[in-house]
């Protein structure tokens, strides 16, 4: 076999893995994503007691505004982060987006929260959510709670 006869089989292999693997790497993300938090939604309340829900499968932008100020929730790509805040210092919006059940970004100076809730789980019974969490959600002895103060 001549070399160039090797080098059109490898071409030719490659034409074929190529998409191959980018469709199996885009399965995998895909799959990860539903696998994370199915149904997952974004819990937002801020200080004046009023509270939104926002379903991660849908891109969104909330902005919440109180006599404390002002936040931007977005959500995208499966994810919930804040995207801008008027806030001293803004560390909320430096929090990395997030899409676990049992995640939470807080607002300290204006009282605003954002958690995620599995479907159904919906509401302020808050405490104990370690126990409800799906059999789906990543072991996490400590319960992935990731908060981060303002
Ligand atoms: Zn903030």
């Amino acid at each position: 076999m001549s070399s160039f006869e090797t080098k059109r089989i490898w071409a030719s292999i490659l034409v074929v893995a190529i998409p191959l693997v980018l469709a199996l790497g885009a399965q995998a993300l895909i799959g990860m994503q539903a696998n994370a938090a199915p149904g997952a939604m974004a819990l937002v309340t801020d200080g004046e007691g009023r509270v939104w829900e926002l379903p991660l499968d849908t891109d969104a932008t909330l902005t919440v505004t109180t006599s404390l100020g002002s936040n931007t929730v977005e959500v995208a790509q499966g994810k919930v982060m804040v995207a801008h805040a008027d806030c001293p210092g803004g560390d909320c919006t430096f929090h990395t987006p997030i899409s676990n059940v049992g995640e939470a970004i807080i607002c300290l100076p204006h009282h605003l929260t954002v958690t995620i809730r599995a479907a159904g789980q919906a509401g302020e019974a808050d405490g104990q959510a370690g126990d409800t969490a799906a059999p789906e959600a990543p072991a996490s002895p400590a319960g992935g709670l990731d908060v981060v103060a303002d």
